[in-house]
C-alpha cells in the first residue's frame, strides 16, 4: 500500500464534469489528487487531501490524464527518411514504401523489433502518453503477423491484428488469395495475441466486401473492430466500421453527410491522425469541426508509423487538430484522453474520476491551453503510472492514389 497526493495543481483536468466545473473537461483549479495502489482515490481542493505517505507540490502546473494513443503501428523493421526527404523535395518516389518496411520488417530479429518498439514507446510517455494501441501489419505472412503481435503483446494489452494492412507482395495477383489466409491461418495464430482486428480499407488496399469478411472472421474469435477509413479518398471505410459496430474509424478525412450521419449515429468514434496529413503534405485535413457539430465522439492518435506520420508525440498531435482540423484547444485535450480512451472502449483511463487507474500526466504550463498555444515544446511528461513505469525503455502523393496506399 503505497499512496501520494500531488498537491497545489493550478489546473487539474479530470474529464468528469461532476467533479468540476461542468464542462467536459471537468476542470479544476487549485486542486489536488490522491492516488493510491495504482488508483485515483481523491480529488478535491489544494490542501484538503488526507494524509498520504508521499506529497508532491506541483505549484503553477496543469494536471491531466495521460494521453492515450488509440492508433500507433510501433513494430517494424527499417526507417524510410530518404522516402519523406523526396517526398518533401517535390520527387517521386519510387522505391518500395510500405513494401520497403515489410522486407525490412520479415528480415529484422525478435531482438531488433522488440528494442525498436521499445524505445518508441518509451518517447511516447516522456511525452505524457499512458495507454498505447500497438498494429501488427508489417508482416503480411503469417511467421512475422505473429511474431510482431508478440512483440505488441510485450508493451500493452491494447494489441491489434492488421493482417488486412497491404495485400502480401505474395499475392500480387490474387487478392482473394491473401483474404483467404488473412481471415484463415493467418488469423488463428494471431487472434489468441490480439484484442482488435483492424482493415485498411482503401482503394489500392481492402474493399468494403473483404474488409466486412475479415473483421467478421475476427468477430468470430473474438475481436473487436477497428477500421482505417477515408484516408486518401472517398470510400465504404466509414459505413463499414458503422455497419459492424467498430470501436473506432480512423483517419476520416474524405466524408460525405452520409458518413458523418452514420458516425453521428452509431457507437463508432472518429479517431484523427492529422500527424499523417502533416508528414504526406496532404492538401486536405479531417474536418474535427464538423464532426464535432454532428456530435460525433472525436478521438486522436499519432498513427505513429516509419512512412507517413513518424511521430510519437501526443501534444503535436494535439497542436495539428486545433490548428488543422478545426478543434478548440480544449476539444482537442479531450480528444486526446477520453475521446481516445472510447476509441479503446476503455472505461478506467482517459479521466480522473474516482477508481480510474492512475495514469497522470502534468505539463511545465499552467493550463491545458498551452498544449497547443505552445506546439513544438516539451511541456507534456508522465507523472505516474498504475504499474510505476515511467519513461523507460522495456530492454532497452496525392489524395486517392494506390501509390500513395503503397506508400503508407
Ligand atoms: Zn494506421
Amino acid at each position: 500500500m503505497s499512496s501520494t497526493c500531488f498537491d497545489r495543481i493550478a489546473e487539474l483536468v479530470t474529464n468528469r464534469r461532476e467533479l468540476g466545473d461542468g464542462s467536459p473537461l471537468g476542470l479544476r483549479r487549485d486542486a489536488a489528487v490522491v492516488v493510491e495502489d495504482g488508483e485515483v482515490v481523491w480529488v478535491g481542493d489544494a490542501g484538503a487531501a488526507p494524509a498520504t505517505d508521499d506529497h508532491r507540490d506541483l505549484t503553477g502546473r496543469c494536471v491531466l490524464p495521460a494521453f492515450v494513443d488509440s492508433h500507433s503501428h510501433l513494430v517494424f523493421g527499417g526507417e524510410r527518411v530518404g522516402e519523406f526527404a523526396a517526398r518533401m523535395s517535390g520527387r517521386a518516389y519510387t522505391a518500395g514504401g510500405i513494401r520497403t518496411t515489410i522486407a525490412a520488417t520479415r528480415a529484422a530479429p525478435v531482438e531488433e523489433l522488440r528494442r525498436r518498439a521499445g524505445l518508441l514507446l518509451a518517447e511516447m510517455r516522456r511525452q505524457g502518453t499512458g495507454v498505447v494501441e500497438i498494429k501488427s501489419g508489417y508482416g503480411a505472412e503469417v511467421a512475422t503477423e505473429r511474431r510482431s503481435l508478440e512483440v505488441a503483446g510485450e508493451l500493452t494489452a491494447e494489441t491489434t491484428y492488421l493482417g488486412a494492412h497491404v495485400m502480401g507482395p505474395e499475392f500480387a495477383d490474387d487478392p482473394a488469395g491473401y483474404v483467404t489466409l488473412v481471415t484463415g491461418e493467418m488469423l488463428a495464430a494471431c487472434a489468441p495475441l490480439a484484442r482488435w482486428v483492424d482493415v485498411f480499407v482503401e482503394d489500392g488496399a481492402f474493399d468494403g466486401d473483404q474488409a466486412r469478411a475479415i473483421l467478421r472472421a475476427g468477430a468470430e474469435r473474438g475481436l473487436g473492430a477497428r477500421v482505417h477509413a477515408n484516408q486518401l479518398g472517398p470510400g465504404p471505410g466509414v459505413q463499414v466500421a458503422c455497419e459492424v459496430g467498430a470501436a473506432s474509424a480512423d483517419h476520416c478525412t474524405h466524408l460525405d453527410a452520409r458518413d458523418v450521419a452514420a458516425l453521428a449515429d452509431s457507437g463508432t468514434v472518429a479517431t484523427l491522425v492529422p500527424g499523417a496529413e502533416f508528414s504526406t503534405r496532404s492538401p486536405v485535413y479531417a474536418d474535427g469541426r464538423r464532426l464535432m457539430a454532428a456530435g460525433v465522439t472525436v478521438a486522436l492518435a499519432t498513427d505513429c508509423n516509419p512512412g507517413t506520420s513518424y511521430t510519437t508525440s501526443m501534444p503535436f498531435v494535439i497542436a495539428l487538430a486545433v490548428r488543422e482540423c478545426g478543434l478548440t484547444p480544449s476539444e482537442a485535450v479531450w480528444a486526446a484522453t477520453a475521446g481516445s480512451a472510447a476509441a479503446l472502449r476503455r472505461e478506467d483511463v482517459g479521466h480522473l474520476g474516482l477508481g480510474a487507474a492512475a495514469w497522470l500526466s502534468v505539463l511545465d504550463a499552467p493550463s491545458h491551453q498551452y498544449l497547443a498555444y505552445r506546439p513544438g515544446v516539451p511541456l507534456a511528461r508522465l507523472l505516474t503510472a498504475p504499474e510505476g513505469v515511467t519513461a523507460r525503455a522495456p530492454g532497452v502523393g496525392g489524395p486517392g492514389s494506390a501509390s500513395q496506399v503503397a506508400s503508407r
